[in-house]
């Protein structure tokens, strides 16, 4: 396992403010007074016990869930903000913004470089996919993402035939072959072998710089293998940030979270 930690405070430019994000449903609030700040190039994790508001988090980000109050800037790097509460699912998606479900959404049917294919084509629209030939550029951008994901021997197998994790890697493939400035992931490691979950880990960390990450995770020994800084969420609101170390030393943290998860990681 790594042992190699970047600094938890890095003094980089934003890539995303949230602030003061309420979102109710029926009166119950999801999310409530959320703030929240990502460095350019950072790779986040994010853990909170079940219905702490992560995936909802997750939607307003990316335009599926309209916040009540408050603000989600995405900030360029040519210095222009773009309010994300504006704009439309695919258009935030455009801006740079990707997101992986937890059950991938593959062609099971079509080869692990058509996959691929298919999703770069998806980021230019139906128009250029008609007229689409295939470029030099393109096949060196595909063969780039499968040695990143680690399937560049299985370039021409269905996808339908990969493993669990395999599939959960072609997706993150999916999302890199459109270049993302922002990755948002949902429990990567639901469902894998250790080996699996390790290798899931070793990749999220070779992203971080090259793109910024939010990835929500429940698997402790993950978060431990992977983390930087943590964001702890309970009710819809951020309860602690800090380091893995100091958000499971925290006695609040261990109360709402950790006191059953850790338990838990600990007896594996
Ligand atoms: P988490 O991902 O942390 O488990 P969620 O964001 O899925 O939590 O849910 C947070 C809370 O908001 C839960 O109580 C959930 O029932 C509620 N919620 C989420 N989405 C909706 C929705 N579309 N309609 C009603 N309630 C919702
Ligand atoms: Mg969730």
């Amino acid at each position: 396992m790594s042992t190699y930690h970047t600094p938890l405070y890095r003094d980089t430019p934003l890539i995303l403010s949230v602030s003061g994000v309420t979102k109710a449903f029926d009166g119950f609030k999801a999310i409530d007074d959320l703030n929240f700040y990502l460095e350019e190039g950072e790779l986040r994790t994010i853990i909170g016990p079940n219905g702490a508001g992560k995936s909802t988090f997750m939607d307003i980000i990316t335009g599926r869930t309209r916040p009540d109050v408050g603000s989600v800037t995405m900030h360029e790097k040519d210095g222009r903000d773009y309010n994300l509460a504006k704009l439309r699912e695919f258009e935030i998606n455009r801006r740079g913004i990707g997101r992986k479900f937890q059950t991938p959404s593959i062609y099971k049917s079509h080869t692990v470089y058509d996959n691929l294919i298919l999703s770069l084509n998806k980021k230019r629209g139906v128009f250029a996919t008609l007229f689409y030939r295939e470029s030099r550029e393109d096949r060196e951008r595909i063969m780039e993402v499968l040695k990143t994901v680690r399937l560049d021997t299985r370039a021409n197998d269905l996808a339908g035939m990969l493993s669990h994790g395999q599939k959960q890697w072609l997706e993150i493939g999916m999302l890199l072959a459109q270049d993302p400035r922002l990755l948002l992931i949902d429990e990567p490691a639901a469902g894998m072998s250790d080996e699996e979950t390790e290798r899931t880990g070793e990749l999220l960390m070779s992203l971080e710089n090259k793109h910024s990450l939010i990835v929500i995770e429940h698997d402790m020994e993950f978060i431990r293998q992977i983390a930087r800084k943590v964001t702890v969420l309970h009710q819809g609101h951020v309860l602690k940030e800090g380091s893995f170390e100091s958000v499971k030393a925290d006695p609040e943290v261990i109360q709402v979270y950790l006191g059953r998860q850790g338990k838990r990681a600990e007896n594996n």
